[in-house]
């Protein structure tokens, strides 16, 4: 495996995250939730910052763009159908576009609803995907721009990778996701797991991702929207998934 990550916080609970290619030293920043952080872990590290990815226009993802560029002189890439909302851009990617970070190459998924324009990136040789505000774990964003339906298309686009996909999302709400999961899905083993899993983590000053694609379908209800169980769980058996889901996330919502 080629890539190498650091993940550290930004902000209150934004996750900064670094993608490196050692062999030709190329950087990227996955989202600029805030430039001090970033360059604090680029000192750290030694990398020198080649790029940025953007996920989606939101300011906790963007504001650090500016002077992070002004120093690095580094790329920015971004949703195509958002990056009028996005300062300093230089490339715009969509659906299936690649995207190479040094000798690492991402390709480009829609992943709508959050915002309209949300776009997530996947690298399939190291099985890296960045997914922003679309999935968390044991959660997923809130719909904003887009519609339930949207959104839960987004999600099947990513739980349909590999499932020993590492996925990075971009806050630290896993517990608190967790304590709204298990009123879904109060018999899930899976989840009973990941809930122990994530309260050692916590406590030993660790984060709670990166997660697996395979670990999440089992435990995340947002992903589980069209198991048969849980549709008549909450009273809409026979009920299209996406119905489905956007029950699950109104009540997230109200949690
Ligand atoms: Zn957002």
């Amino acid at each position: 495996m080629t890539a190498q990550i650091d993940l550290f916080l930004c902000l209150k609970d934004n996750f900064g995250v670094l993608l490196h290619d050692a062999q030709s030293g190329a950087t990227a920043a996955i989202d600029a939730p805030e430039a001090a952080p970033i360059e604090a872990a680029l000192q750290e590290t030694g990398w020198r910052l080649s790029d940025i990815l953007v996920t989606h226009h939101h300011a906790d993802h963007t504001q650090g763009i500016g002077e992070l560029k002004q120093r690095h002189q580094c790329r920015v890439v971004a949703p195509r159908n958002e990056a009028k909302r996005i300062a300093h851009v230089d490339e715009t990617v969509g659906e299936g576009d690649s995207v190479q970070v040094g000798g690492l190459e991402g390709r480009v998924i829609d992943t709508p609803g959050h915002t309209a324009g949300h776009i997530s990136y996947f690298f399939p040789a190291d099985k890296l995907a960045f997914v922003g505000d679309t999935l968390f774990s044991i959660g997923c964003g809130r719909v904003i721009e887009g519609n339930p339906e949207m959104m839960w298309n987004s999600l099947l686009k990513l739980r349909g990778l590999p499932d020993d996909t590492r996925f990075y999302c971009g806050h630290e709400y896993t517990q608190a996701n967790i304590r709204f999961a298990e009123t879904i899905e109060p018999n899930n083993k899976s989840l009973a797991a990941r809930a122990d899993e994530v309260a050692k983590l916590i406590a030993a000053h660790k984060f709670s991702i990166p997660a697996t694609i395979g670990a999440e379908k089992a435990a995340n209800p947002f992903l589980r929207a069209d198991d048969a169980e849980m549709a008549k769980s909450l009273g809409l058996g026979g009920k299209p998934a996406w119905q489905v889901f956007a029950e699950i996330r109104e009540r997230k919502n109200r949690f």
